[in-house]
């Protein structure tokens, strides 16, 4: 964690408020303070929560308690975990047990030596880091699970489960889509003429000028070797159309400059809008159908299905 670590301390007696600020500051913590529970939960409830908030159990307004049980109770906040230390001069099992219940990840009986708190945020502070560890592994494991290793555009599963998402959404918002599928021409004569690496170079440059012509919202897959999806929702025939001549054309009209060697290449696509009713794999076979018409037709070219 390059930041430094941001510590909450909601404590209604100012006295102990300015003391606890200044000792976390000495210690090298972002302080933020806060004077009663509903200014705590403000700032918790808030995009830039701090990593540790120490809650005085008795405040005015919302508990320090209550404020727990609320911070627990919000469900975004699994990617930003907040290590709570509630801060009581309750000492009875029962209060200690009431507070952990709620989510509370430690507590702190009043009046509290120093040195004792400073070990407690440390356990806080490793518990922060380590989770922040376990999300950095986890998006990595989700990206690589859904996207091609060598283009970085979503793999087969990934794009044919966002085919399925977009043509739900497309239904619910009455909307259509277009369904686009790539080829590149000749491919296997890129491979055995310059060898496989150029073939890699050439598969990631057309992910990458296909991308700049897409909006943020539309998607690409690998489909298969050198066979690409592409999604492009909210357009109807006539749009769709021109998004496959733009991505044809971004490819046709600049030479690839593969390992010292200049090379023409193009690309064919088969395209088809979606109508009422219309199902992912119906979708996929049309413009699988179009895509083989269209390398029929001379290659180099868009080929739309007719509607179905
Ligand atoms: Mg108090």
């Amino acid at each position: 964690m390059g930041n430094k670590m941001k510590i909450l301390v909601a404590e209604d007696d100012p006295t102990t408020r300015i003391m606890l600020g200044g000792v976390l500051k000495k210690w090298g913590y972002e302080v933020v303070l806060a004077r009663d529970g509903n200014e705590a939960w403000s700032i918790l409830s808030s995009k830039e929560t701090p990593n540790i908030a120490l809650l005085d159990w008795e405040m005015p307004g919302l508990a320090g308690i209550e404020v727990c049980r609320r911070v627990r109770a919000n469900l975004n906040s699994d990617d930003n975990y907040v290590y709570i230390i509630l801060l009581t001069a309750k000492a009875s099992k029962d209060d200690i047990v009431t507070g952990i219940e709620v989510g509370a990840d430690d507590y702190i009986v009043k009046p509290f030596d120093p040195q004792e708190l400073r070990v407690r945020i440390r356990a806080g502070q490793r518990i922060i880091e380590l989770q922040s560890k376990l999300i950095s592994a986890r998006d990595e494991l989700k990206f690589q699970a859904t996207h091609d290793p060598l283009t970085g555009v979503y793999n087969r599963g990934a794009i044919l489960e966002r085919l399925e998402e977009e043509l739900s959404r497309a239904v619910r918002e009455g909307k259509s889509l277009t369904l686009a599928m790539i080829d590149i021409d000749h491919f296997k004569r890129i491979n055995d003429t310059y060898g496989h690496k150029a073939g890699d170079i050439v598969l990631c440059e057309i992910c990458h000028r296909v991308r700049s012509v897409l909006r943020v919202y539309d998607a690409i897959g690998r489909y298969g070797g050198e066979e690409f999806l592409v999604i492009i929702p909210g357009t109807n025939e006539w749009t769709g159309k021109s998004v496959c001549e733009r991505i044809r054309r971004c490819i046709e009209e600049q030479e690839f400059f593969v390992l010292g060697k200049k090379i023409q290449i193009t690309v064919s696509l088969g395209a088809v809008t979606s109508s009422t009713g219309i199902n992912a794999e119906e979708l996929i076979r049309a413009a699988d159908k179009a895509l083989y018409q269209a390398k029929a037709n001379g290659r180099n070219r868009v080929e739309y299905a007719n509607a179905i």
